[in-house]
């Protein structure tokens, strides 16, 4: 489903030059859960902002099913970003002064064709055990509820690909293990997954584990059964 061939990013500041990705060379195929590991700085958001459309690389092509997205300008990328990925923040990203059943319903803006709207994010946040919290505000929830919610909005457009970064760092271990049985759950759904992680049990619940080291994938296992 997508395939990143020689991926490169450098950033040029001054006289400074960093190379954050060198030659990244990545397929993942739809029903995939991945997680990418390593040291702070090894090139994790990078290559993650980089899958979800928010960093353009510096060299290689990006191939999103049969589409390459170094053709698409900054308003075909948001419509695609809208229509196809949904993102999982460590600091949950949910709009203060809107309810959890707006900040879900958020994730159908870019979905003309979404259909019945209010029973899809009813049926998101069912999912995710937060329908009971629908009118209430993010800051009335606990971490783990609102990293639920934003789990929901994710989710909300069955998009095909869903990016998470960090998605259990800013959760105490018993919330943090609930998001990971909620994006595993997902997963055996046929949702597919990247997520970058700092926890190594947490990436051993995912089916593929990457290890980055100074901007390259040093190690990619499949999880034993
Ligand atoms: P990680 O997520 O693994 O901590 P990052 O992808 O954030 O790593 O960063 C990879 C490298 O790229 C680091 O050396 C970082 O300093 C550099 N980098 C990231 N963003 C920028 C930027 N906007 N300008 C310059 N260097 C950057």
């Amino acid at each position: 489903m997508i395939r990143l061939e020689n991926i490169q990013r450098r950033y040029v500041s001054d006289e400074v030059e960093t190379t954050a990705l060198y030659d990244i060379d990545l397929h993942v195929e739809a029903g995939e859960f991945v997680a990418i590991m390593g040291p702070s700085g090894c090139g994790k958001s990078t290559l993650l902002n980089t899958l979800g459309t928010v960093d353009r690389p510096t060299g290689g092509r990006y191939l999103f099913g049969d589409r390459d997205l170094a053709a698409l300008d900054e308003k075909e990328l948001a419509k695609f970003r809208g229509a196809t990925l949904g993102f999982v923040f460590q600091s949950f990203n949910l709009i203060d002064e809107l309810t959890i059943e707006e900040n879900v319903a958020l994730g159908l803006a870019y979905r003309k064709e979404a259909g019945d709207r209010r029973a899809r994010v009813a049926a998101a946040m069912d999912k995710v055990s937060i329908a009971h919290r629908a009118r209430h505000y993010p800051h009335q929830l606990s971490g783990g509820q609102q990293q639920r919610a934003a789990i929901a909005r994710a989710i909300v457009g069955d998009p095909k690909l869903v990016l998470a970064d960090e998605p259990t760092g800013n959760l105490d271990t018993a919330n943090g293990e609930q998001v990971m049985n909620i994006l595993s759950a997902l997963n055996d759904e046929g949702a597919t997954i990247v997520m970058v992680t700092h926890s190594p049990s947490h990436a051993d619940m995912a089916k593929r584990r990457i290890d980055m080291l100074d901007g390259r994938i040093v190690a990619s296992a499949m999880r034993a059964i």
